[in-house]
């Protein structure tokens, strides 16, 4: 079915077509000066001391649970409320998932008092998730790190630029990782960022994005060694230069991608706060927000009636998604047997409304009017 609004759109154009064919004529195509200039200008955007461009946030993600010497016995304490990839990081190091609850509807991201309440002799860290680019309480969350000696990840996939406490989001644990995939706030098709200000961490994430090997074929390229050793158990994780062009470009435009953004949702919330049967949640959410997706929720429903919805938008050519199916009941997952009734809701009665820079406010205007139509 071709939606009249989708939910997402590319705001590429002209200049990401010329970044990535001026990489092709430099014959340098994989990772290299372009990757290096990528990782420079992400770190100083977000404020981070050291930036590591990677293959994709998944990757990201399971080097952080590496770099951190999670494994085998330990437990980290995640969200359900995520993309299965959060989740399936832990597992990548044979670690144990321990679900944890939202904090409700208004704010859907992980509850630091169910953290609490998790944290046994084997907890390692805390893997948070900013729940479409809106932070988690980090403040509280990382005093409870610190209290009990965990380690902080963030999945910052949805969230570059958005601020808690003056803070960037993705700096504030130990670890901090961002996707660049076709439908993020930054495109690049497929790419990711680990960031953080250790420099130990840094260290390894860069030996062990290439294979643990001691020199990369661009510094060898270059004359600085003719050599390699060998002296970990790495990976091949790189980015390459084609991304890393365009997304120096996605940079660029970022900003302003997400004021406008930022003025879209206003609309949305002024248009559809009348109606009483729907939750948007974060609604009085006032900090600089990257505003990854637009969510709603709606009151005293179940999953049957929130598809019919979704159907009768889709009917309407205005194409939805859900922000997420629960992780823990996924058929791999639900040996973990966790309890988490407002994860549960969320997941059964949540829409994502469309959402991105080149959205015109009539449409939202449209929208808006076919969902107080379809409602009743
Ligand atoms: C997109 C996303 C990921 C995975 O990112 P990739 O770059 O596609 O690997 C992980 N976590 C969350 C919350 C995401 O939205």
């Amino acid at each position: 079915m071709l939606y009249k609004v989708p939910l997402f759109d590319l705001n590429f154009d002209s200049e990401e077509e010329k970044a990535a064919c001026d990489t092709i004529h430099s014959k340098w195509i994989s990772m290299g000066p372009k990757t290096i200039e990528f990782e420079n200008n992400f770190k100083k955007l977000i404020g981070a001391r050291y930036s590591v461009a990677l293959t994709n946030c998944t990757v990201a993600l399971h080097l952080a649970m590496d770099i951190l010497g999670i494994g085998e016995g330990d437990e980290v304490i995640c969200p359900s409320l995520t993309f299965v990839a959060t989740v399936n990081a832990i597992r990548y190091v044979n670690a144990k998932p321990v679900f944890c609850d939202i904090i409700g509807y208004d704010n859907l991201t992980i509850d630091p008092d169910h953290i609490t309440r998790l944290i046994t002799k084997r907890t390692k860290a805390i893997i948070v998730m900013h729940y479409g680019g809106f932070p988690c309480e980090m403040g509280l969350i990382m005093q409870i790190a610190q209290n009990y000696g965990l380690k902080v990840i963030e999945d910052a996939s949805h969230s570059p630029l958005s601020v808690y406490r003056e803070k960037k989001l993705g700096t504030i644990g130990d670890i901090g990782c961002f996707s660049f995939f076709a439908n993020k706030n930054i495109s690049t098709g497929e790419g990711g960022m680990l960031v953080t200000n250790n420099s130990d961490y840094y260290d390894k994430a860069i030996l062990l994005r290439s294979h643990g090997m001691t020199s990369l074929s661009y510094e060898r390229s270059k004359g600085h060694s003719t050599s390699y050793d060998v002296v970990a158990l790495g990976y091949n994780y790189r980015m390459d230069d084609i991304r890393a062009a365009i997304g120096l470009v996605q940079l660029n435009k970022i900003r302003k991608d997400l004021d406008i953004r930022q003025n879209l949702r206003k609309l949305y919330i002024s248009n559809l706060t009348h109606i009483h049967s729907i939750i948007i949640p974060f609604k009085d959410h006032n900090d600089f927000c990257s505003n990854y997706i637009f969510p709603i929720i709606l009151k005293d429903s179940n999953s049957a009636t929130r598809d019919l919805f979704r159907n009768k938008l889709h009917m309407h050519g205005i194409q939805t998604s859900v922000h997420y199916p629960a992780v823990h009941r996924f058929s791999i997952y639900q040996k973990y047997n966790a309890h988490l009734p407002k994860t549960e809701y969320v997941s059964d009665n949540e829409i994502t409304l469309p959402l991105y820079s080149g959205l015109g406010k009539e449409q939202i205007e449209d929208i808006s009017i076919i969902i107080s139509e379809c409602i009743q």
